[in-house]
């Protein structure tokens, strides 16, 4: 069986690692110029020869690809091979309302299985464990990617799906699952569930791999509380494969980006000027070995951080630190700019679950906020102005992060839906008026 901790590929040092970057470039511009000629007329109409881009410095000559491109090129626009060497389609969830169709070849399969395989043996996977698989199956990535990877490296694979939490826990048990692979919201929700019904004890997990949507470090270290595990992040979009385009290794300090077949930049999302490394900005990648669905220079709108010092797992591969959430998630409120997350970690920080619900609205001119915060079943006891004196002091602390007064709001246990893929965190009224 082939390893997938590939230290030849992982370690590589930097300069060997570019070029075999560079010469994956050159090809797949080639690729792109000869078989779409949706890029073949941004290049020309930009006076750009495949044969000008030699290597990465070359990079930053090419357009970039936006969401709206996907969009308009809907569904064959940016296809790279002819539709009999495509084997799969898969979809993006529609967070953001833009529904994308992604291709695969056989082979771009093979890389995007392989890049999930490498996640999970980083996080000590092997042919000995039980791997449940709860994120959702069909045409969201994350249940077909990390089942992929999870075949590959011989794990007993247990394709759970989402839902009927019931069944999973009674899985887990009998199984003895070892390692979890969910969105966070739901291994939050299935760690809630375990420990009310006291099924902790029969649960053998060890490690959980867990992205698709943004989860601060507070939940992490509550997850791995409940579940008694370790948690790991893992990232991916389905426009460049789907989860596994990074991952943590055992260090959990950022996620790699698999670099031989994804070449990073970060971007001002103004101005598309390329930023340095350590600045924040909007993430861009070029795939570079994948050919049914060969996005060049594709703007994310996630934001992050890049770092190259040297990881302590020896691996080579650049790290992106937390996404901070995608410019879209970016909600404006009173002219100040809101991350839930900064409201999450606030939360967990004094004691809250991670179920809340952000409602922002508009009464005339003036932008209104409200969080909605469940109280856990102790707090829930609490008479009525003890409840009133801990909203104070949530109000107070979400003004000490974001700078603004916002209304709080504690409600009752269990009254926020749980998710058991990505969470809604925010509804935002206002956009029914715009
Ligand atoms: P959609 O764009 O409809 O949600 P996808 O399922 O392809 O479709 O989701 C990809 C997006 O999910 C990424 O662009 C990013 O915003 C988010 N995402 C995926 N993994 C993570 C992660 N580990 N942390 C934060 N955000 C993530
Ligand atoms: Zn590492």
């Amino acid at each position: 069986m082939k390893n997938y901790y590939q230290p030849e590929i992982e370690t590589m040092p930097l300069e060997e690692l570019q070029a075999l970057q560079s010469e994956r470039l050159a090809a797949q511009v080639q690729h792109v110029y000869e078989n779409v000629p949706f890029y073949r007329g941004k290049m020309d109409a930009a006076g750009i020869k495949p044969e000008d881009i030699k290597g990465i410095e070359d990079l930053h000559k090419l357009p970039f690809i936006t969401k709206d491109d996907l969009r308009d090129q809907y569904p064959y626009g940016l296809l790279g091979v002819p539709l009999d060497q495509v084997v799969r389609i898969q979809s993006t969830s529609g967070t953001t309302g833009r529904r994308v169709v992604a291709f695969y070849t056989q082979d771009d399969i093979n890389v995007w299985e392989d890049c999930c395989a490498r996640a999970l043996v980083a996080v000590g996977a092997t042919k000995e464990d039980v791997c449940h698989v709860s994120y959702g199956y069909g045409l969201f990535t994350g249940g077909p990617g990390l089942n992929g990877g999870s075949h590959k490296v011989g794990c007993l694979t247990l394709p759970m799906s989402s839902g009927n939490t019931e069944r999973q826990i009674q899985f887990m048990e009998d199984l003895g699952s070892t390692i979890l692979c969910c969105t966070p919201s739901y291994a939050s929700y299935l760690g809630e569930t375990i420990t009310e019904q006291g099924r902790k004890d029969n649960i053998k997990l060890k490690a959980g791999i867990f992205g698709a949507e943004p989860w601060t470090e507070e939940m992490r270290r509550d997850i791995e509380k409940t579940l008694g595990i370790k948690a790991y992040d893992i990232y991916g979009l389905t426009e460049i494969s789907g989860p596994g385009v990074s991952f943590e290794c055992q260090a959990q300090a950022g996620m790699h980006i698999q670099e031989d077949h994804f070449i990073p930049e970060i971007i001002d999302p103004d101005t598309g000027e390329v930023l340095p490394e350590g600045e924040v900005g909007e993430l861009v990648f070029s795939c570079i070995t994948k050919k049914a669905f060969p996005l060049l220079r594709y703007r994310t709108r996630d934001l992050c951080i890049l770092t190259r010092e040297q990881c302590s797992c020896g691996r080579t591969h650049v790290r992106m630190m937390k996404p901070k959430g995608r410019s879209d998630d970016m909600l404006i409120v009173k002219g100040v700019n809101v991350f839930p997350s900064q409201i999450e970690t606030v939360l967990i920080n004094k004691g809250y679950p991670a179920n809340y619900l952000i409602i922002v609205d508009r009464v005339g001119t003036n932008d209104t906020m409200e969080v909605q915060v469940e109280m856990t079943a102790e707090m829930f006891s609490d008479s009525l102005k003890e409840v009133a004196a801990r909203e104070k002091e949530l109000v107070e602390a979400i003004k000490a992060m974001l700078g603004i007064k916002i209304k709080v709001k504690l409600v009752a246990p269990k009254t926020i839906a749980r998710s058991e893929g990505k969470a809604k965190r925010v509804d935002d009224r206002r956009k029914l008026y715009d």
